[in-house]
């Protein structure tokens, strides 16, 4: 995976052009993102094929830290058809794109953030939660 992620960031700093400069970054990645999230809105409201409801989430009184990643709920049922997962894998491509070039604008290998995430989450296990 390392040299993927070192390959995607060459490419990344090898293509930028006409958004290299750091505000131009900002805002593609925030379109980016924007983008990602009108194909996945998209795919409930108007192809239908996932169905989003949203609700509290719910522990159960006697669950614990080993148990909140069974407990959460993604609130999406069904499956992605193949427009939608094409939509959507794009804009995912698209976003991790310009975050990869902000990184690279600030001279961070976001493969080594990565790395070190990966390490940190390794390190504290259950307590590692977002
Ligand atoms: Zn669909």
């Amino acid at each position: 995976m390392d040299s993927e992620v070192q390959e995607f960031r060459r490419t990344v700093n090898g293509s930028l052009a006409f958004n290299k400069g750091i505000l131009d970054c900002l805002t593609k990645y925030q379109t980016a993102t924007a983008a990602l999230a009108r194909v996945i809105v998209k795919a409930s409201s108007l192809c239908g094929c996932i169905h989003i409801a949203a609700d509290q989430q719910h522990l159960s009184p006697g669950s614990g830290l080993d148990d909140l990643s069974e407990l959460m709920k993604t609130h999406i049922t069904g499956d992605l058809c193949r427009r939608c997962r094409e939509n959507v894998e794009r804009e995912i491509a698209t976003s991790l794109y310009y975050l990869t070039a902000i990184a690279n604008a600030f001279g961070t290998d976001i493969g080594q953030l990565m790395e070190s995430e990966t390490r940190r989450g390794e390190m504290l296990g259950k307590y590692y939660i977002k």
